[in-house]
């Protein structure tokens, strides 16, 4: 039903592969993230991105996660960066990330990170110190929360992508009180950081500046684990493929909800899982 319906506002920002092009040619992107029993999350985010068309996913994970992770991912490159021996990054892990940021077209990070205390230096260094148009998602708006004001160091453009829960933590509001005023909540955010707000949920709100998009594919069949963890890795891939990142969140949300519609319409609204979301964004975005 809804690829008749194609918002209006996205028509035309995906464009068709040349035929003359080659990998380099679609951007370049770094997932971030995983921890010790998370390895789930960081490998949806990274199978999404190349589902998406990225040419390179190069995914960071602490380094007790390399063999796991190394056989978890196929297409994907395999980075790591220091950890604590138990499989959470440290303060250390900062020259590694910045090391593998430089030259990439996007990153994300937060996906299955975990809650350990180095992930809020971490993500205000990054915040600080990279150019990389970034998505944070997940654990690391957990610990922007504890910070929020990190965010006035960016030096290039950031998506936040929270659903409820998230958004009443960054906001010190409770979920309530978020799920009644949406749409203000995520232009409030988007205004006072310059940022790009992704507000999940059924009606995912998108948010720059004055500008809001509110999306209508989806269905209750991706409440589940792991279908945020999908939407991250499409809106990643789209940066790193050019879009601007306001456009990508867009198209990304509308990409992740349609390839819901379709694995339910195969699965079933119970039976669905989030890798089920993944299998459908090639027929979504056809
Ligand atoms: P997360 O909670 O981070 O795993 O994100 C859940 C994802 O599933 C978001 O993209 C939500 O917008 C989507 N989602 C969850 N519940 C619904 C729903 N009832 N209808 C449509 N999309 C949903
Ligand atoms: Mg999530």
């Amino acid at each position: 039903k809804n690829a008749v319906n194609i918002p209006e506002e996205l028509k035309g920002l995906l464009t068709k592969r040349n035929p003359d092009s080659h990998k380099g040619d679609y951007g370049k992107v770094l997932i971030i993230g995983g921890s010790r029993g998370m390895t789930g999350s960081i490998t949806l985010s990274s199978k999404a991105s190349m589902r998406t068309g990225s040419g390179l996913v190069y995914t960071m994970v602490p380094e007790y996660l390399e063999t796991i992770m190394s056989i978890k991912l196929t297409e994907e490159i395999v980075k790591i960066a220091k950890d604590n021996g138990k499989g959470y990054f440290i303060k250390e892990a900062l020259e590694d990330i910045l090391n593998n940021a430089k030259g990439k077209d996007a990153l994300a990070i937060g996906p299955g990170m975990g809650t350990y205390k180095d992930n809020i230096y971490l993500l205000g260094e990054i915040i600080k110190n990279t150019n990389v148009p970034m998505v944070i998602d997940a654990d690391e708006l957990n610990a922007l929360s504890k910070d929020i004001d990190m965010l006035k160091n960016k030096k290039n453009s950031i998506v936040i992508t929270p659903h409820p829960g998230e958004m009443a933590r960054l906001l010190d509001k409770s979920i309530k009180e978020i799920e009644s005023n949406r749409i203000y909540y995520a232009k409030y955010i988007s205004n006072k950081y310059d940022i790009v707000t992704v507000l999940k949920g059924n009606n995912t709100i998108v948010s720059y500046k004055d500008q809001v998009y509110i999306n209508n594919s989806g269905n209750p069949g991706m409440a589940k684990a792991g279908s945020g963890d999908v939407l991250t890795g499409i809106i990643t891939s789209l940066i790193g493929q050019g879009l601007e990142p306001f456009n990508a969140a867009k198209l990304a949300v509308y990409i992740h909800g349609l390839a819901g519609d379709f694995a339910k319409d195969k699965k079933g609204e119970y039976s669905m899982v989030a890798s089920d979301i993944i299998e459908n964004i090639g027929e979504a975005i056809n």
